[in-house]
């Protein structure tokens, strides 16, 4: 029942987040207020339909004018985007990866097709944080053009969730953009086309092994307000969690581990004998529910 509600609620949110139903008719991308606000997943600002902007396309914008800001007197930090994605990381963690991001919603309905399955070595786990510091924070504002502009090297080189939401819809709704299709864009699309295949292979491997929003949020999982708590007393290390978790978290061995995308399907599905619980600001739900204390929490 919990996961038809995660389901539920991952599909409104990429249905409201890309709510401008408008733009097969105007054939342009939105430009609203609303695009001053950033989406908490990955959600490609210039996806046609998209009402929001991107966070790591906001910060590498920033990024990517340090310099010429610098030189401008302009000491603008740029706070706002980081800020708005610490309070919801201070919150819940990366839960927004679990329930709201577009493109996990994406890569989840491709697992369900039938087939082979295969884990991910735990090593690829280290690729977000290094597409996070390189390729969002160093890069824009370390190689620049002869103007002193950075590029915003994820979009413009990496991200398969722009070339999908936006890459591939725009080439269709404005003909004259073909003309301008060159080898980058094929590349893109090879990199779109080799995560899909993962995806049905393997569970969410752009969020393990590349994702740098994923990465950022992880920093809060063990500290923030929302967590999931371990009760060893009560676990047999049946190993089911282990089974049904789909970033193949051991959790009697890593609670709120950086990994866990708060999906919550260890304790609503998998734990069958109340190993595991959530805590929020240190109220246990054992607590809230009057069933008593006692958890360990790491
Ligand atoms: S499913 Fe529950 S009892 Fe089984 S190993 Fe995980 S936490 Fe322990
Ligand atoms: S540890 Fe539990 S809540 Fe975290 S991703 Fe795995 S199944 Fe979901």
């Amino acid at each position: 029942m919990r996961q038809y509600l995660r389901r539920i609620i991952q599909a409104l949110s990429a249905l409201l987040l890309n709510g401008y139903w408008y733009f097969p008719i105007s054939r342009t991308i939105y430009q609203g207020q609303l695009k001053s606000i950033c989406c908490p997943g990955l959600n490609c600002h210039s996806c046609p339909a998209a009402i929001t902007a991107c966070p790591l396309g906001a910060i590498q914008n920033f990024m990517a004018e340090v310099r010429v800001s610098l030189e401008a007197a302009r000491y603008h930090f740029g706070f706002y985007v980081l800020g708005w994605l610490g309070i919801i990381g201070g919150l819940v963690g990366r839960m927004p990866c679990g329930w709201v991001c577009p493109f996990g919603l994406i890569q989840d309905l491709l697992f369900k097709i039938p087939g082979r399955k295969i884990r991910i070595p735990y090593i690829f786990s280290y690729g977000p944080y290094i597409f996070l510091v390189l390729t969002i924070f160093i890069l824009p504002i370390w190689v620049v053009d002869a103007f002193g502009y950075g590029f915003l090297w994820f979009c413009k080189f990496i991200c398969p969730a722009g070339t999908l939401e936006a890459g591939l819809p725009l080439l269709i709704l404005q003909p004259t953009l073909r003309t301008m299709v060159g080898h980058l864009f094929y590349i893109k699309v090879a990199i779109l086309f080799f995560f899909v295949a993962w995806s049905v292979l393997a569970s969410r491997p752009f969020c393990r092994t590349v994702c740098p929003l994923g990465a950022f949020y992880s920093f809060f999982n063990r500290v923030s307000l929302f967590r999931l708590r371990y009760h060893p007393e009560k676990c047999t290390h049946c190993e089911l969690c282990y089974r049904d978790c789909p970033v193949d978290i051991k959790f009697y061995e890593s609670p709120n581990d950086s990994r866990c995308i708060r999906c919550l399907v260890c304790m609503r599905q998998s734990c069958a004998f109340g190993a595991i619980s959530w805590e929020m600001g240190g109220t246990s739900e054992l607590f809230v529910q009057g069933r008593g204390k006692g958890a360990t929490m790491k």
